[in-house]
């Protein structure tokens, strides 16, 4: 298989792609006990770049094994702190000096810009790594005074956090190498083994993060990765036995069956879903600031961020003159495949989710809604037009759902209490921006706001140090942030009589 398209890729992406297809397992790509490939297409044109292996129940069962015989062993979880730290560091080094790569591969298989491969897959990605490698060394129980009875004798009791064993990574198809590495990352940091399971969309990368992870020193079974579907290897992997945890990012449907399975086998889980997230302006915004911010926020990775604007509610006085501006801007973007690094609109992820998105275009125009297109598209390849829905209605499909495109839905509210109720007014609760001059507003509304994170007077902005996840039906658990890998760690209460 190759790239046969109108850009120059580097010869290290066309040998990556011409490569046979492999899960990785033991520190190697390794055939699958199968047969079946999924092709992986170029959404910029529809067309099959390479083959990626469907695993098997089987080979999932050889690569949780293979973890597990990882961290049984104490070949990784048994080094010195500061030593796992030196080979994670050296892990995002090599992230960054194959960079590139990355980003070429990212972009081929996902459709999305060079740039924002180039700027998040491996920038932000690498920043992450280097996050996460330092918590290797802080990991820390507490003392703590009891008041248990008995005679003169003394008492230490203290906790201590010990890894917590084979981790399942899930992950989606909109961000695959930097939400890979949110799962990699603090489950090495800790000590554990890791099988990681790309989306069966975007499965290259997590396959060359496993050969570079190897690279820096993990030592071979700590860190595998199975590509294939969620209904086979998906399923395989959360139900397997020998996991302890499962870390999963994407969708709050398949989040729920997940969490699910997780309960039945008592496996650690935490959850990072879907969103509906509001963007809430105020009459006293600053419309040179809002601009810029909501069309980041809306249209960033073409809406597929799971933290993307899609409702934005704007108290009537800036209605007209915000519909006007965003209007120019949306009409004024450059479109084109990701390999374009000037192309600001660039395909979706896949055939699949271009007709998902297009639905709820169709169902919004079936409903009346006033329809606002953005810069034309090809037909060629995955595209759709970004696209304002004006005075969407709560109840239209688009508003209650999340459709993960290029598409904000626009409300006239009368003040900032409308905003707040109908922002709310969704069973989901990831993100929400405020925009507006008055700190003392915002900082009234902050706390009425059901979401895990508030952004005012910007949108989608994260950091590895600033901790994230959902509120409702957006998810369990929270990444990043200094306490981020307590979720793979088992707390261990010690209690000593002496
Ligand atoms: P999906 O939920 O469809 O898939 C996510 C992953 O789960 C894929 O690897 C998928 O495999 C796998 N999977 C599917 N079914 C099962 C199953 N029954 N058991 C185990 N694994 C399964 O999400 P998308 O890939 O479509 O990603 C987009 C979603 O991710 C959006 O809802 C978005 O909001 C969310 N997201 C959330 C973020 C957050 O931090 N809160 C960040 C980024 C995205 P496959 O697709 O290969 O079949």
């Amino acid at each position: 298989m190759a790239y046969d398209g109108p850009f120059t890729i580097e010869p290290k992406v066309s040998e990556f792609l011409s490569l046979d297809p492999a899960i990785f397992i033991d520190g190697d790509r390794v055939a699958s006990e199968g047969s079946a490939t999924l092709p992986v297409y170029d959404p910029s044109s529809g067309r099959v770049i390479a083959d990626a292996v469907d695993a098997t129940a089987g080979d999932v069962d050889r690569a949780v094994r293979s973890a597990d015989a990882a961290f049984r062993d104490g070949r990784w979880r048994h080094m010195r702190p500061a030593d796992r730290e030196r080979i994670l560091l050296k892990f995002a080094d090599l992230v960054l000096e194959k960079g590139e790569t990355f980003a070429q591969l990212e972009t081929l298989e996902q459709g999305k810009s060079i740039a924002i491969s180039r700027m998040f897959e491996v920038g932000a990605s690498s920043e992450w790594m280097r996050y996460v490698a330092g918590l290797s060394t802080k990991i820390s129980g507490r003392t703590f005074d009891t008041s248990l009875p008995g005679g003169p004798q003394h008492w230490t009791t203290y906790t201590r956090r010990e890894a917590i064993g084979v981790v399942a990574g899930i992950a989606p198809w909109n961000f695959p190498i930097l939400i890979a590495l949110w799962k990699v990352m603090p489950a090495l940091a800790t000590g554990c083994s890791v099988v990681l399971k790309p989306s069966e969309v975007t499965p290259l990368t997590a396959l060359l993060l496993a050969q570079t992870a190897i690279e820096a020193g993990v030592p071979a079974g700590v860190f595998n990765v199975v590509t294939g579907g969620g209904a086979v290897a998906g399923v395989a992997l959360t139900n397997h036995p020998l996991i302890a945890k499962i870390s999963f990012t994407g969708s709050t449907a398949t989040g729920k069956a997940i969490g699910q399975t997780a309960i039945s086998n008592m496996t650690r889980v935490t959850l990072e879903l879907g969103g509906k997230n509001p963007a809430i302006v105020l009459k006293d915004a600053d419309l040179a600031t809002v601009i810029p911010g909501l069309m980041a926020g809306g249209f960033l990775n073409g809406g597929q961020v799971c933290a993307a604007a899609s409702r934005v509610y704007v108290e009537a006085p800036l209605y007209d003159d915000l519909v006007g501006a965003l209007t120019a801007a949306i009409n004024g973007m450059t479109v084109g495949a990701g390999l374009d690094p000037a192309a600001q609109v660039n395909p979706l992820v896949s055939a699949a989710h271009q007709a998902k998105v297009l639905s709820y275009l169709d169902d919004a125009k079936a409903q009346g809604a006033n329809i606002v297109s953005g810069a034309a598209v090809p037909e060629e390849g995955y595209f759709i037009q970004p696209t304002l829905v004006l005075e969407p209605g709560d109840n239209l499909k688009l508003t209650r759902e999340e459709v993960f495109g290029p598409v904000l839905g626009i409300t006239k509210v009368a003040d900032a209490e409308e905003a707040v109720a109908r922002a709310n007014d969704s069973s989901l609760g990831l993100g929400a921006s405020l925009w507006t001059r008055d700190l003392g507003s915002a900082m009234t509304l902050i706390s009425r706001i059901e979401a895990g994170t508030v952004w005012v007077n910007s949108h989608v902005y994260i950091d590895p140090n600033m901790p994230f996840g959902g509120f409702k039906q957006s998810g369990i658990g929270r990444d990043f942030g200094i306490d981020w890998l307590d979720a793979y760690t088992e707390l261990k209460s010690v209690c000593i009589a002496h």
